[in-house]
């Protein structure tokens, strides 16, 4: 299995999401992580925002690059020869919404095999949504991302206040 696909909408990647880059990286020769351009969605942040944050965090993978797409995960899978589309199941909440995609994707491309990572149990309960929530309102994410990704919520939202 050389090439895996890890999409999402990274709104902003969290240090869930690059423990698991960071797993994926070891058991496949190269890993795209994908950042999915989901205007339904409407993002915090931009597309371009969320490909530079996610490089940042994942500068010390070599086997990794950062890629956007629009249109379908599988669309993008098929033309690029991914082998392997990754996602991470966090609890059983996200194991209904992950069954489903995976059966459609399976649907749509039967070649391509959807694969699950579990985070580091300390990750379990993070979210970029979390994230988003705490520092707009000023909490402390520095636990959650990493510094380049804190740096741009602080620059969105302003500075973390300490409560003591
Ligand atoms: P999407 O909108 O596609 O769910 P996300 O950026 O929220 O995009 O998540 C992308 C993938 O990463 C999903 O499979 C999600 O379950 C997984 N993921 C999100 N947060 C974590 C985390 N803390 N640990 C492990 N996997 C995570």
């Amino acid at each position: 299995m050389a090439l895996a696909l890890y999409p999402g909408t990274f709104d902003p990647i969290t240090r869930g999401h690059v423990d698991l880059a960071e797993r994926a990286a070891r058991l496949f020769e190269r890993l795209i992580l994908a950042v999915a351009d989901n205007p339904g969605k409407k993002p915090l942040f931009s597309k371009e925002e969320r490909v530079a944050m996610s490089c940042g965090a994942l500068a010390h993978l070599r086997n990794v690059e950062v890629v956007s797409f629009s249109g379908l995960t599988v669309d993008y899978a098929r033309e690029h020869g991914v082998d392997v589309i990754l996602r991470g199941l966090r609890a059983v909440s996200d194991f209904e919404h992950e069954f489903q995609l995976a059966g459609m994707n399976r649907h749509l491309a039967p070649m391509v095999e959807t694969m699950f990572l579990a985070p580091s149990e300390h990750y379990t309960y993070l979210s970029s949504t979390l994230v988003r929530e705490i520092a707009a309102f000023h909490g402390d994410v520095s636990s959650f991302v990493t510094p380049n990704v804190a740096d741009q919520l602080r620059r969105r939202f302003g500075p973390a206040r300490h409560h003591d």
